[in-house]
């Protein structure tokens, strides 16, 4: 057991641990929760009201989230003496394994380009995992979002978001480029930026398993590797290969290649094999609109997935509503997707769905599924009701505006 010097621990909860491959999952599991800045408290207050009321709702007595306050951010800051990431913050998540976060602010030079990668990569949360699914009454540019229902796998870690790259002019700019002048042969021009795209073995099979996995445990359909590597072949067609040898090698009896589903079946899926299939980036994101249903759960590398998450999220309705998690191989982070919207702050106004969601992925991660369902369903007929915060009543026309707690009270009566 840690121990902790501004963070309590709840006396009724277990910790969440690992026996093997399998999570254990008490009936009183300690959460630590970042409430996180500027619209943090609001949404993050709503959330937890909404979760702990379906699993009440589901349970009874017999399960409770034993939520636990930890600090980053501005609210780490004002007890830790000015450190924005503790060290004590990223022991209790590592220490408890499933953690839930508001949005936090960057602080300017504080080492990180952003508290959120910080966390990602001291802890080597090496997937970020997004759900797009459409809510029936949501606002959407295209005319049939109900079809849209992907989970995207976007790798973390590597890419050009790698941080790998130094500015036109620097000395190390200037030696790379002469390195690779004169000693392949290239002909980059000397007033170039330099921006490196390390893309690994270890890394894409990684992030393509924890895809696959999913698909398994959720009953999905197909996996679809998105990369660009009719271009840039020895990454983004390196990660094309590497995912496909993944699922031959470790999932044979799970999956078939979308080949062999032309050649061996007809184009007819055979009952609970899972289709591996490849799309480059560009033409992803056309089909994201005009095929929308063809597209299951999705395995791409850092920027693929960045672009992405968004087209997606834009097709239902924007990113107000979408959750995220970022997972590694012991810990899982579920947070939202959104900043900290400082204008907003401490006016119980925003929209609290995106954390909430992300909370419900939590519940999934638990195996906690039916007060996920719940919530899901009561989410859904709350919106139907024309019952929202301001950022989807404006789009819905002539709907009055629900605070932020007021929505959490919606959702709770509709459980
Ligand atoms: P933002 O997402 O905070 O806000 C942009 C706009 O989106 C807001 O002004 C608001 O109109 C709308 N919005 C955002 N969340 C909403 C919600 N829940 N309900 C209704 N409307 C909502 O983006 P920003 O202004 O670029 O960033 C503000 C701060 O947040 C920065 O310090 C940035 O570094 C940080 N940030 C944090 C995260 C994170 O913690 N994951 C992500 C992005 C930005």
């Amino acid at each position: 057991m840690p121990k902790f010097d501004k963070i309590t621990i709840p006396g009724n909860g277990e910790r969440i641990t690992w026996d093997g491959d399998e999570l254990q999952i008490p009936h009183h599991p300690i959460i630590p929760v970042i409430e996180g800045d500027g619209i943090g408290p609001d949404i993050m207050k709503a959330t937890r009201r909404v979760l702990d009321a379906a699993v009440e709702k589901t349970y009874g007595d017999s399960k409770k989230l034993a939520w636990m306050d930890i600090y980053a951010g501005e609210s780490a800051a004002a007890k830790y003496d000015g450190n924005y990431l503790p060290d004590e913050t990223v022991q209790a998540i590592e220490h408890y394994h499933v953690a839930l976060k508001g949005p936090l602010t960057t602080p300017v030079g504080g080492g990180f380009r952003s508290l959120n990668v910080g966390l990602r990569q001291i802890m080597d949360l090496y997937a970020c995992v997004r759900p797009v699914s459409y809510f029936e009454g949501v606002p959407s540019p295209v005319r049939k979002p109900e079809k849209m229902d992907v989970v995207i796998f976007r790798e973390n870690t590597e890419d050009v978001y790698a941080g790998i790259e130094w500015h036109e002019g620097s000395t190390e700019a200037e030696k790379v480029i002469n390195f690779l002048n004169n000693t392949f042969g290239t002909s980059i021009r000397p007033d170039s930026g330099i921006g490196i795209k390390p893309i690994s073995v270890t890394g894409t099979k990684r992030l393509v398993r924890m895809a696959i996995q999913y698909a398994i445990k959720h009953k999905r359909e197909s996996v679809t590797l998105v990369h660009k590597g009719n271009i840039m072949k020895y990454t983004e067609g390196a990660f094309r290969d590497w995912g496909y040898q993944v699922a031959k090698d470790e999932f044979a009896d799970q999956t078939i290649t979308e080949d062999e589903l032309w050649d061996k079946f007809d184009g007819n899926r055979p009952e609970g094999k899972i289709v591996i299939k490849d799309r480059i980036a560009d033409s992803m994101l056309q089909q994201i609109l005009t095929r929308t249903a063809e597209y299951d759960v999705v395995a791409t590398p850092n920027l693929n997935g960045d672009y992405l998450s968004d087209a997606c999220a834009a097709q239902v309705g924007g990113l107000g509503l979408a959750p995220g998690a970022n997972i590694g191989d012991k810990v899982a982070l579920f947070e939202a997707t959104h900043g900290t919207a400082p204008k907003y702050a401490n006016q119980d106004k925003v929209n609290p769905s995106s954390v909430l969601l992300s909370g419900v992925m939590m519940l999934e991660h638990l195996g906690w599924q039916d007060a996920a369902d719940a919530i899901v369903a009561a989410v859904g007929q709350t919106i139907r009701q024309k019952k929202v915060t301001y950022d989807l009543a404006r789009l819905m026309g002539d709907v009055d505006p629900l605070k932020t707690s007021e929505f959490a009270t919606a959702i709770i009566e509709n459980l």
